[in-house]
C-alpha cells in the first residue's frame, strides 16, 4: 500500500458541513485521517447573523442574486423545500429540536431487513445526544403555555412535552452570561446561556444554540480537519482509470459566492463522503451520473424522497399584550392523534416577513374549491371585521403576535426526484419532482389551529402557497439515496457505502429510508456516527479499509 499522505491531498474529502458531514469530519480526524470539508455556504460568527428576517441579504442564500445568507427555499411542483447552507449546514438555521423517532420507523422501509436497527442505533443516539448537548427545554414561553391549554381543551394534554433541544440552558439562572465550555471538558468553545429571544431559526446571535461549528466541526478543526467555506463541489471523478474509485478520486470545486472569478480548484483524495443534504446530494449525484463522472450510481437515486407529511398552520393574536416570540424557537409539542404531531414554533421579535406568506385559516381539499373558499373567507372577514382583518394582514408585529403550528404526520407518503428538462425550460436538465402529491390539508391540524386561535382570542392562519398552489412546505426533506440491501432497492448499504464504488459514502438526510414523523437531525447525526464507527483507524487502514465497497 503506498503512503497515502504522499499520493493524495487528503485521505477523505467531505462534501457539505451539516450534521452528517460534521460527524464524519470529527470522527475521521479522530481516527488519524487527513480530512477536508468542502462547504458552499459561508462561515458565520454570532454577531454577523441578521437581527431580523428583514435583513434578507444576510438571511437568504441566493448568491447569484447577491444574497449570501444561510437559508434557502427551493420550489418544486410537489413541495417547497427549506434548507440551510453554511459552515455548520442546517444547524445555523435550525430550531435545535432533537427528537428520536418512534421505534417502528426502523421496521419499515428498505433498511428494515438489514439489521436490528433499534439495538444497533441506541448507542449512537446516546453519543449524538451527548455531542449535541441535548437537554429538555427549561424555558416555556407564552406560545408553549397556549399549546398546553389548547391540548387540554381538545383532550390530549397528556401528550404535551417539552422539546429536547441542543441549546445551552444551565439551571443556575445565568441567562446571557458566559460559561467556559460546559460540554467537552474545556476542549470546546465557551457558551452563553440562552436568553429565550425566540431567534434560533434566524441564527443564534448569543452563542447559546449548539450549532455544529461549536461541537463536531469545532473539534474536527481543532484536531486538524481543513474546512473550505464558499467552495462548491461540481465534479467527482475516479482517479487513474479505476472506474470504481479503487485508486482514489479527484474532486473539482469552484468559489460559490462569485459570479465570474470562480477560482476552480481540484483536490485528490482516497475516499469521498457526500454530505450535501438530501437535496444537495441527490442533485450532485444526478449531475455526476449524467456526465459520466460516476455512471454506476444506482438507478434508485431520487426514489423514496419523503417530506415528513408537513403542514404549516397557526394563529395570530392581533393587539395581544403577550409577546408570543418569547421562548425558544420550538419549545414544546403535542400529539393530537397517534400519527399527528404538532410543535409550537415562533420567530424572534421583528422577524415579520413570514407574515407575507400567511393568510386566514382555510379548510377544504386542494384545488379551485379551496381557493374559492379562501377568497370567501377573506371577503367575509373584511366585511364583518375590517379593522381586525387589516391588523391580521399587515406584516408589522407578526412575530410578536403569532404562533406557527408545525404539523408532522408519520404516515408514509413519498415523492420522487428526477433529472429532466422541465417543459417550461427545455435547454438544460434540472431536479424535478414527480409522483403523488403530499397532502397540504390535514383536517385534524386545521381543527386544532382553529381551537388554538379560539383559546388565545386570535384568528387561525394557513400559509398562502399551500392554498394557492397546493404545494406543502417542508424543512425536513429526507431520502433519495436510501439505505437498502442492494443497488436494486437503494443507493447505499447499511454502513452508508455507495453501491458500485469503493471508498465512497453518503452521510446525510438522503439515506433515511422511512418517514420519521419527528425532526430528522438527531437521526442523521446518529446514523453518521454509526457509519463512521465501521471505518478503521488510519494505522489499520491498509489492512481493513481496502475491502471493496459493495456492488449491486
Ligand atoms: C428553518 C429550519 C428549521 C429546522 N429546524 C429543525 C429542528 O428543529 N430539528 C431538526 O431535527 N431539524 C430541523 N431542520 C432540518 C435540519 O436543518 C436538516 O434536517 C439537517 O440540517 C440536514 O442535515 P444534513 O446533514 O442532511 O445536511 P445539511 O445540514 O443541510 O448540510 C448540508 C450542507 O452541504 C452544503 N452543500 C450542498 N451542496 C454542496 C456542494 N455541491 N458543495 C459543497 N457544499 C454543499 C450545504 O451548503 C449545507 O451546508 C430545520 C431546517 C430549517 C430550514
Ligand atoms: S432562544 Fe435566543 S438565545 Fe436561546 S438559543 Fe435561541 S436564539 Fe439563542
Amino acid at each position: 500500500m503506498p503512503d497515502q499522505q504522499e499520493k493524495f491531498d487528503f485521505d477523505f474529502i467531505i462534501i457539505g458541513s451539516g450534521f452528517g458531514g460534521s460527524v464524519c469530519a470529527h470522527r475521521l480526524t479522530e481516527k488519524g485521517y487527513k480530512v477536508a470539508v468542502m462547504e458552499m455556504g459561508r462561515r458565520w460568527n454570532p454577531e454577523d447573523l441578521p437581527r431580523t428576517s428583514w435583513s434578507v441579504h444576510r438571511w437568504f442564500w441566493r448568491p447569484r442574486l447577491g444574497l449570501r445568507g444561510f437559508f434557502n427555499m427551493r420550489f418544486f411542483r410537489h413541495v417547497t423545500i427549506y434548507h440551510g447552507c453554511a459552515v455548520g449546514g442546517g444547524s445555523i438555521t435550525y430550531g435545535a429540536t432533537l427528537l428520536q423517532p418512534p421505534r417502528e420507523v426502523w421496521t419499515s422501509g428498505t433498511w428494515s431487513p438489514l439489521c436490528d436497527w433499534n439495538t444497533s442505533m441506541s448507542q449512537h443516539y446516546a453519543t449524538a445526544e451527548r455531542m449535541l448537548g441535548i437537554t429538555e427545554n427549561q424555558i416555556l414561553g407564552p406560545a408553549d403555555y397556549l399549546l398546553r391549554s389548547t391540548a387540554e381543551a381538545v383532550g390530549c394534554s397528556q401528550t404535551f412535552y417539552r422539546t429536547k433541544v441542543g441549546i445551552f440552558q444551565p439551571s443556575d439562572n445565568t441567562a446571557g452570561q458566559t460559561h467556559a465550555d460546559p460540554f467537552f471538558s474545556q476542549q470546546g468553545p465557551p457558551r452563553w446561556a440562552c436568553i429565550a429571544c425566540g431567534g434560533c431559526i434566524m441564527g443564534c446571535r448569543y452563542g447559546a444554540k449548539n450549532t455544529l461549528d461549536l461541537n463536531y466541526l469545532y473539534l474536527a478543526e481543532k484536531h486538524g480537519a481543513s474546512v473550505f467555506p464558499e467552495r462548491k463541489v461540481v465534479d467527482v471523478k475516479p482517479l487513474d482509470g479505476s472506474p470504481a474509485g479503487g485508486n482514489g478520486y479527484e474532486v473539482y470545486t469552484v468559489r460559490s459566492t462569485s459570479w465570474f472569478a470562480r477560482n476552480p480548484q481540484q483536490f485528490t483524495c482516497r475516499a469521498v463522503v457526500f454530505s450535501a443534504s438530501a437535496l444537495g446530494t441527490m442533485e450532485l449525484l444526478f449531475r455526476l451520473r449524467e456526465k459520466h463522472s460516476l455512471p454506476a450510481i444506482s438507478p434508485q437515486l431520487g426514489k423514496h424522497v419523503r417530506t415528513n407529511s408537513e403542514s404549516l398552520i397557526g394563529a395570530r393574536m392581533p393587539g395581544s399584550t403577550e409577546d408570543y416570540s418569547q421562548g425558544i424557537s420550538i419549545g414544546s409539542g403535542i400529539y393530537i392523534d397517534a400519527h399527528t404531531h404538532i410543535e409550537a414554533v415562533r420567530y424572534p421579535r421583528g422577524s415579520d416577513t413570514m407574515g407575507l406568506l400567511t393568510t386566514v385559516l382555510t379548510d377544504g381539499e386542494p384545488g379551485s374549491g379551496r381557493i374559492a373558499l379562501w377568497a370567501r373567507n377573506i371577503l367575509t372577514s373584511l366585511l364583518r371585521h375590517p379593522i381586525r382583518s387589516w391588523r391580521m394582514a399587515r406584516p408589522s408585529g407578526w412575530a410578536r403576535e403569532s404562533v406557527i403550528l408545525l404539523c408532522m404526520q408519520a404516515l408514509d407518503g413519498e415523492i420522487q426526484m428526477d433529472w429532466r428538462r422541465p417543459w417550461f425550460w427545455p435547454f438544460r436538465k434540472f431536479l424535478v419532482s414527480s409522483g403523488q402529491k403530499v397532502p397540504t390539508y390535514i383536517p385534524q391540524a386545521n381543527h386544532f389551529a382553529r381551537k388554538f386561535a379560539e383559546v388565545a382570542g386570535g384568528t387561525g392562519m394557513s400559509t398562502l402557497p399551500e392554498i394557492l398552489f397546493d404545494v406543502p412546505g417542508t424543512a425536513h426533506c429526507i431520502g433519495g439515496c436510501v439505505i437498502a440491501d442492494s443497488a436494486t432497492h437503494g443507493v447505499v448499504d447499511s454502513q452508508q457505502r455507495v453501491f458500485g464504488y469503493q471508498n465512497m459514502y453518503i452521510c446525510d438526510g438522503s439515506v433515511i429510508a422511512a418517514n420519521l414523523g419527528v425532526n430528522p437531525s438527531l437521526t442523521i447525526t446518529a446514523l453518521a456516527e454509526r457509519a463512521m464507527s465501521f471505518v478503521p483507524e488510519k494505522a489499520r487502514e491498509a489492512n481493513d479499509h481496502a475491502s471493496p465497497a459493495p456492488t449491486a
